[in-house]
């Protein structure tokens, strides 16, 4: 219930008005969050269309459901899966890489070592958390084709792109049917088909991570997906009085702290957006920084622990007047 209010919170953008017919709507439950389908020249049952996509991907990809093909390689070390199944773990795999492992696939065994695949929440040892990070490492992962191979001990999650790699593919999906306006919200990943039907961009609100009651700011964005990861959606505060969040550092096998408390990421990719914003969440702000140098395809806006939001210059961001950030734009 309490991520139902925070996504009916997140999005502006449904309140678009333009004069035109009122846009076609589908709410549904998956990925264990609430997913609004939304758009314009549409009808209802293309949309339930673009659903079963990411009922799909869902049933493909679960960690928990014994029927799904994660399920299977997690339980057997390996074996071979659907084309569609290769398709995403082929996309994270190469996130994986490209982030140079701040994004895992194979973190699971530690984030269900926190409690947060069950909500029973703990703190593990050193010793514990150590022991775990020895399986831990996306590039011993072997893919040939559609047969998967993992090692000794290991099992994978794709659960951190897995919302963004379905927004694109229902995306695609209702581009392919003529949908040239739309938005999709998978439970606060946004992935928008061009632009408002006035011709105006979609305007999707981050979330203040310090206070659920508002707003931190702003991005205009057309056709492109928007993603945030923030340490206030899945937390607990344990005995020691410190708060932990459900995004691992690989490189500990503890919560990331490396002072980025959001990242939000935009690019045409929703996939991609959803992996990276758990990754510049791990890396922290000049290492993200670094990186979008290096791979400026797209853009973020990172909120730090000392009070600041780093924007990169493509976006269009607005602050939300009254929050206590200070905007600092990087240079191109
Ligand atoms: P959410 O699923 O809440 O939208 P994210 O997209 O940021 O959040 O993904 C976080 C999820 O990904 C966690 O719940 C966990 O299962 C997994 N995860 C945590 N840390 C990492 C990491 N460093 N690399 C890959 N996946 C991670
Ligand atoms: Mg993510």
């Amino acid at each position: 219930m309490k991520r139902l209010c925070v996504i009916c919170a997140l999005i502006l953008s449904l309140t678009a008005c333009g004069g035109s017919a009122a846009p076609a709507k589908l709410d549904f439950f998956a990925m264990d969050t609430v997913m609004e389908f939304s758009a314009y020249k549409a009808s209802e049952n293309l949309l339930a269309e673009a659903r079963d996509i990411v009922m799909d991907i869902e049933r493909r990809v679960s960690t928990t459901r014994e029927t799904s093909e994660i399920y299977a390689l997690n339980r057997d070390g390996g074996g071979t899966v659907s084309p569609e199944t290769a398709a995403l773990l082929d996309t994270a795999l190469s996130m994986c890489r490209v982030t140079g492992g701040a994004f895992d696939v194979s973190i699971y065994p530690v984030v269900r070592a926190w409690g947060f695949t069950t909500d029973e929440y703990r703190v593990p040892s050193y010793d514990e958390t150590a022991a775990l990070l020895e399986h831990v490492d996306y590039a011993r992962i072997r893919v040939s084709g559609d047969a998967v191979t993992l090692p000794d001990g290991m099992e994978i999650d794709l659960g951190g792109v897995a919302k963004g790699y379905a927004g694109r593919e229902a995306a695609a999906y209702l581009r392919r049917h003529g949908v040239t306006s739309g938005l999709l919200n998978l439970g606060g990943n946004v992935q928008t088909i061009g632009s408002k039907p006035d011709g105006t961009a979609w305007r999707v609100a981050i979330r203040d991570p310090n206070d659920d009651t508002h707003y931190a700011g702003i991005v205009e964005i057309r056709d492109k997906a928007a993603v945030t990861s923030g340490g206030y959606e899945r937390y607990f505060t344990a005995d020691d009085g410190q708060t932990y969040w459900h995004i691992m550092d690989p490189a500990t096998g503890r919560p990331a702290r490396n002072g980025v408390i959001s990242a939000t990421v935009i690019a045409d990719d929703g996939a991609l957006c959803d992996a990276l914003s758990t990754a510049l969440f791990v890396m922290g702000a000049e290492k993200a920084e670094r990186f979008w140098r290096n791979h400026p395809d797209f853009d973020m806006a990172l909120i730090t622990d000392d009070g600041e939001i780093l924007v990169t210059p493509g976006l269009t961001y607005e602050p939300v007047e009254g929050v206590p950030y200070a905007v600092r734009t990087l240079e191109a």
